[in-house]
């Protein structure tokens, strides 16, 4: 296991309770796959707290890491980062870690996401894009509110730059005719109807617990080959 001290150069808020923490790999060089995560410490108030975070950048990406990290109530690292965290802090890092990681492959890739477990899927993602992999993506993300759609303009540009991409966002608590896309969970159908061939496609599932249950519930009743599913739930 690999240990560094990097220096955090970009906070970027990107919606109203999830901000990209930014870290220069200047003096670090990490072997990253898509969708590991590192483990980041700091002292706080006399304590070291450690915690886990995906990385959300893509491991083509030599210069730095992202850290997507949403608030969490009365969390103490998600709230320290929030409120205290500034360009030129620095932190403790080490890792990578995870076996929720994308490797080459000639199988299609359907993104099954809720929330902040866009994180990972992002670098996935960005990944098989930056790469010009010649496979077909998807990513479908689960959010509760417009507010909530996080990397949305970004996933919208990538989807409008690259033919074997395609995004959609279906949200849970939507009031009025504020929204015009997809309402609701991700349900079978919905998995169903952007899975051309499931032997072919790798599935990659991420955020919290009920939701990671859900999609391992509709994979399983679709017959999808568990050697074909990762999960990481957080
Ligand atoms: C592999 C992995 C990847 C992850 N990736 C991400 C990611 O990309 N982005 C992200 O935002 N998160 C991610 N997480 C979650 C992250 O590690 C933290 O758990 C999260 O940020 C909360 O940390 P915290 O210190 O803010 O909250 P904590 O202080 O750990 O508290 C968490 C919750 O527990 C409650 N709590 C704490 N102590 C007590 C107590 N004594 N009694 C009752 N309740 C208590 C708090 O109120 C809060 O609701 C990941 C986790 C894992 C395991």
């Amino acid at each position: 296991m690999a240990k560094f001290e990097l220096r955090l150069i970009e906070v970027i808020n990107e919606t109203h309770d999830t901000k990209t923490f930014r870290f220069s790999l200047e003096n670090a060089r990490m072997d990253l796959l898509p969708g590991h995560f590192i483990m980041i410490n700091k002292m706080l108030d006399g304590k070291l707290v450690r915690r886990a975070y995906s990385i959300s950048s893509s491991p083509l990406e030599k210069r730095f890491i992202d850290l997507t990290i949403k608030r969490v109530e009365n969390g103490v690292f998600s709230n320290y980062m929030f409120d205290n965290a500034q360009a030129g802090d620095i932190f403790g890092i080490d890792g990578p870690y995870g076996k929720f990681v994308y490797k080459d492959s000639d199988d299609d890739v359907l993104l099954l996401g809720a929330g902040c477990g866009a994180a990972p899927l992002r670098a996935i993602l960005k990944y098989i894009l930056e790469k010009k992999l010649d496979i077909n993506v998807i990513l479908l993300h689960s959010c509760r509110t417009p507010d909530d759609l996080l990397f949305r303009d970004e996933l919208l540009k990538l989807e409008k730059e690259n033919k074997n991409f395609r995004y959609a966002a279906t949200l849970t608590r939507v009031k009025g005719d504020e929204w015009k896309g997809c309402i609701g969970r991700i349900s079978r159908e919905m998995v169903e109807e952007n899975v051309k061939n499931k032997d072919n496609t790798l599935f990659f599932v991420s955020g919290h617990v009920k939701f990671g249950n859900a999609m391992m519930e509709v994979l399983d009743e679709l017959g999808v080959d568990k050697g074909k599913v990762k999960e990481e739930v957080f």
